[in-house]
């Protein structure tokens, strides 16, 4: 199973604004190659702004295998360079929205581990965003 990589980091050491608000001052996560900021992907799970045309790639999910994904590109905390994770379009819409369910926490984090990262270096991922257990702790509502 594929779907997860890391990247060297040569091409990524410039750090552009935030495609959608313009915000500047971290290395976003890359969401089909645009930088995103954290207040962006949280609107954007809500359905919040304008509605973002995501290229969907041929490649398996990094969480269930599915063919048919999203490129996410993401910097862990203390890494040598990016880690770029292919997801299907419901389990991206789960990890932004920081909302996977346990199952599916446990698989990316298995997968993080075997390149030698911990999940909580992944923002999308941090303690503060799920327990021990794989539960989502805060995930951003749900528009209803
Ligand atoms: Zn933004
Ligand atoms: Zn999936």
């Amino acid at each position: 199973m594929d779907g997860l990589r890391l990247v060297g980091e040569e091409g990524f050491v410039d750090r552009p604004p935030c495609a959608r608000c313009g915000a500047t001052g971290c290395a976003w996560d890359r969401i089909g190659g645009a930088p995103v900021c954290p207040d962006c992907q949280a609107a954007l799970s809500r359905g919040e702004g304008e509605a973002m045309r995501v290229p969907v790639g041929p490649g398996p999910c990094a969480v269930c295998g599915r063919s048919g994904s999203v490129a996410l590109l993401t910097f862990p905390l203390r890494s040598a360079g990016p880690v770029e994770i292919d997801l299907c379009p419901p389990h991206f819409r789960a990890l932004i929205r920081r909302g996977l369910d346990p199952s599916s926490y446990h698989q990316l984090g298995r997968r993080l581990r075997q390149l030698g990262l911990s999940a909580d270096r992944v923002f999308l991922l941090h303690e503060a965003f799920y327990d021990a257990e794989g539960r989502a702790l805060r995930p951003v509502p749900e528009v209803t």
